[in-house]
């Protein structure tokens, strides 16, 4: 996407180059690509006492409830304060850990105001069971108070269990259509028109409703903060890692037109140091993306039961589950024999007198462009044989 910040900062950078300061070039290049995981996306999660706010802060942050940093869990009041969680990859991501309405001694028109509604995006309201009145009148002042609410029936891993138990001839599909419709009954008889509602399991958030509730958000919220959202989603399907591959790859051409810009400068050398910073600095943000840096990957050994090695036996990017250094962004590409080549062509063609820097900005808009078309192509393959690696936990193998 396009916007008049990535503009301004393009702008920046290219002036930093044709002034031949590729130090300056180089920071502002890292400046860019900081700013674009700084949107604020804040996400309010209400509902009763127990009725799973807490595990579902944790899950969505692909936190497990016992580990540090995880929303406390349990049915005490453990959310009479309003507790912000950062996601621990994009810390412009919050979710809030509110307490249920009936938990405070405010009215909902007071207690909005107690929780500082303007922070929030969008709020999230969860029930267990069928939605209280208490929730209810939330959602109204929620809506009157021009902000998006959702309505989550949480738990229904543990519905099914027990349906699957109690009933002879259990049909998934229409247990879960039953819940939902006495949920939409018990709403629209309270007068909430139309409502939806999304049946999630905060311990299998790849099953039932939660990648609607995400696609419903995206269509939803406002298309700058879209991106926010999606990359702090955890990779639950493959529809989302291809989601974060397209949006990744979309910015792709920014980055090359950067390399483009520094490869007019008529210094050797130049146009590589920067399309290196350029490199490493983006496919951070790929390894961040798509949970493949270390912290992730042993979060998702602690969430899943499958162990950390497993997970790591499935990667084949020597850039995931490593630190991104400029020097290892050389060593990989010069593994490529074809990109190695383009850049010392690139390094060579820039001397030709005339044709020399049109060819040599192209070359290097090519060799850019290629490279981390690559790495992303790679990382993308390696999140998907990770998230498989991590829903096998219940197999053998
Ligand atoms: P909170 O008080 O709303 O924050 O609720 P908690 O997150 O502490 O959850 C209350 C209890 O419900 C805990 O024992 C959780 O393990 C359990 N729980 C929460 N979400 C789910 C879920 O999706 N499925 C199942 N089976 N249990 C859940």
């Amino acid at each position: 996407m396009d916007t008049p910040h990535d503009r301004e900062s393009l702008e920046e950078i290219r002036d930093a180059l044709k002034n031949n300061n590729p130090a300056l070039a180089i920071a502002k290049i890292q400046e860019y690509l900081d700013k674009q995981n700084k949107t604020p996306l804040n996400i309010a999660i209400t509902g009763e006492c127990g009725s799973g706010k807490s595990t579902f802060v944790n899950s969505f942050r692909g936190v497990d409830n016992k580990a540090e940093g995880a929303a406390p869990t349990g049915c005490v009041e453990t959310t009479s304060v309003v507790t912000p969680y950062a996601h621990p990859n994009y810390p412009n991501v919050t979710l809030w850990d509110l307490p249920g309405v009936g938990t405070t001694k405010f009215p909902a028109d007071q207690y909005l105001n107690h929780v500082g509604f303007e922070t929030f995006d969008f709020f999230i309201i969860i029930s267990a069971t069928r939605f209280t009145e208490n929730d209810v009148k939330l959602a109204r002042e929620i809506k009157r108070m021009g902000k998006k609410f959702y309505f989550v029936r949480s738990k229904i891993d543990s519905d099914l269990y027990n349906e699957r138990r109690s009933q002879r001839e259990f049909n998934e599909t229409e247990t879960k259509e039953l819940i939902r419709d006495n949920c939409i009954q018990g709403l629209q008889e309270q007068g909430i028109q139309s409502p939806q509602v999304f049946l999630v399991s905060s311990f299998e958030l790849h099953l039932h409703d939660f990648s609607l509730l995400h696609e419903t958000l995206e269509r939803e919220l406002p298309e700058h903060k879209r991106n926010a959202l999606l990359f702090a989603m955890p990779n639950i399907s493959q529809q989302i890692i291809n989601k974060k591959k397209e949006a990744f790859h979309d910015k792709i051409k920014y980055v090359a037109t950067l390399s483009a810009a520094a490869a007019a400068v008529p210094v050797p050398g130049l146009s590589i140091a920067v399309d290196v910073a350029l490199l490493a600095g983006v496919v951070t943000q790929y390894i961040f993306g798509f949970g493949l840096d270390i912290p992730s990957l042993k979060r998702l050994a602690g969430n899943t039961g499958v162990p950390f090695n497993d997970l790591m036996s499935v990667i084949t990017s020597p850039l995931a589950a490593t630190k991104i250094t400029p020097a290892l962004i050389i060593k990989v590409l010069t593994q490529g024999a074809s990109t190695a080549a383009l850049m010392v062509a690139e390094e060579g063609s820039r001397f030709i007198p005339i044709i020399g820097i049109p060819a040599a900005m192209a070359l290097s808009f090519t060799t850019t462009y290629r490279a981390l078309n690559g790495f992303l192509n790679k990382l993308a393959d390696d999140a998907q044989k990770v998230f498989e690696k991590a829903l096998r936990r219940n197999t053998t193998d």
